[in-house]
């Protein structure tokens, strides 16, 4: 074998020994608490398909619907020959619904939440004289935007130290950047405080509602509604593969942003526009969310979260686990160690339980834990088959 390859595999016997090996299993029935995996059906408690509308009947022909009527591919990118009057039709929508929040809002599709979130900080973030602080939890495509941004960067791990961060810095643009839910955690980031933060030093706050959009707020308008925010400040990124149950991403903001981005941000322009069908399945999708259904699916979700807690509080203390507080359908069990998390993950498994152990680099070192979510289709039963499988 050449030296090439034998520094790859040597890297990769490294994380081995570090028990950091991830492997991908095969699905072989739709998205749903009760799916194939690996050939043996399976109880989920891992996907971000929280209403349970990545297999909805009425979802499925909406993206028939959208094939019949679009064809398959989009041919170019958005700014040569890909922007669909269904693209154009859920930007629309999901202006209305960012309007809430934010006035005169405008609103952008993209491929994914991904490279939404490498547009936004490659767009916003385009010179040196504009500073981004991010929170130390974010999201990492909301660090590799950064990564890829000239501007100035600073990390802050709470409201003070990134108090003193804004009160130091002589940015031109400044951009304070979090997750609204901390995707491994399940908690809300203090997002009052921040925007009042950004209102006190003029700067913007760009927030990535991929695990809220849907879940929270009045009818599933996600984070910044939940919390009753409204500032021309706000940029909301969500993500519509999660609990919008297909595929891509939105930016809203001010109009002046969006022409911006649409313009400067290349994770847009350089790449193929999604299948206009999946954005006629989305506004369906978004029909659905905000409806009687999805008013029945979160109150479900709630009514899950609160028995899942109840069933797992005397566990956790029992073993030494965390169990930290959540708003959300993510509650994290933290273990600790990498083995001892892969240890309970297979443990369930092997009870015909998927619940995938997170390790580092996605969290901290120390902190390995189970990140169990919730959808709106589990069962009160399902949750205590998961209680009775963790107990030894
Ligand atoms: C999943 C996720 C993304 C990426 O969205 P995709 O559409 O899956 O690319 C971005 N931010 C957060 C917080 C996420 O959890």
């Amino acid at each position: 074998m050449s030296a090439l390859f034998e520094r790859f595999q040597v890297r990769l016997a490294e994380r081995a020994a570090q028990d950091l090996i991830r492997t991908r299993r095969i699905a072989s029935s739709p998205t749903a608490p009760r799916q194939v995996i690996d050939g043996v059906e399976k109880l989920l408690f891992c996907s971000n398909d929280y209403l349970g509308l990545a297999d909805h009947p009425a979802l499925v022909q909406a993206l028939q619907e959208g094939a019949e009527r679009y064809g398959v591919g989009s041919g170019a990118s958005h700014l040569i020959s890909g922007h669909s009057e269904a693209h154009e039709a859920l930007e629309a929508e999901l202006a209305r619904w960012a309007r809430d929040c934010i006035p005169d809002a405008r609103a952008i599709t993209l491929c994914t939440g991904y490279m939404a979130n490498l547009a936004l900080l490659t767009g916003l973030g385009d010179r040196e004289d504009a500073q981004i602080f991010s929170e130390r939890l974010n999201h990492a495509s909301l660090i590799d935007g950064a990564r890829l941004a000239r501007a100035q960067k600073s990390v802050y791990t709470e409201l003070g130290e990134l108090e003193a961060q804004l009160r130091a810095s002589t940015a031109a643009t400044k951009l304070i950047v979090s997750d609204a839910v901390f995707s491994m955690d399940g908690h809300l980031a203090p997002l009052r405080e921040l925007l009042a933060l950004a209102e006190a030093h003029d700067a913007l706050l760009l927030v990535d509602d991929a695990h809220g959009f849907g879940v929270l707020g009045p009818r599933g308008r996600g984070s910044l509604a939940h919390c009753g925010l409204r500032s021309e400040r706000l940029v909301w990124m969500g993500t519509l593969g999660k609990a919008a149950g297909v595929a891509g991403a939105f930016i809203a903001a001010h109009p002046s942003l969006i022409e911006w981005l649409l313009q400067t941000a290349r994770p847009t322009i350089f790449t193929t526009a999604s299948p206009p069908a999946l954005a006629h399945a989305l506004l369906k999708s978004l029909e659905l969310i905000e409806g009687e259904e999805g008013e029945r699916r979160r109150d479900q979700l709630e009514l899950l979260r609160a028995h899942l807690v109840e069933g797992l509080a005397p566990l956790a203390a029992a073993h030494g686990w965390q169990l930290p507080h959540s708003d959300t359908p993510i509650q994290p069990l933290i273990v600790g160690e990498n083995a001892a998390a892969l240890a309970l993950s297979a443990r369930l498994d092997a009870r015909g339980l998927r619940v995938p152990a997170i390790r580092p680099p996605t969290v901290a070192v120390g902190t390995a834990r189970l990140r169990i979510t919730l959808c709106a289709d589990h069962q009160s039963d399902d949750i205590d088959t998961l209680i009775r499988a963790l107990q030894p």
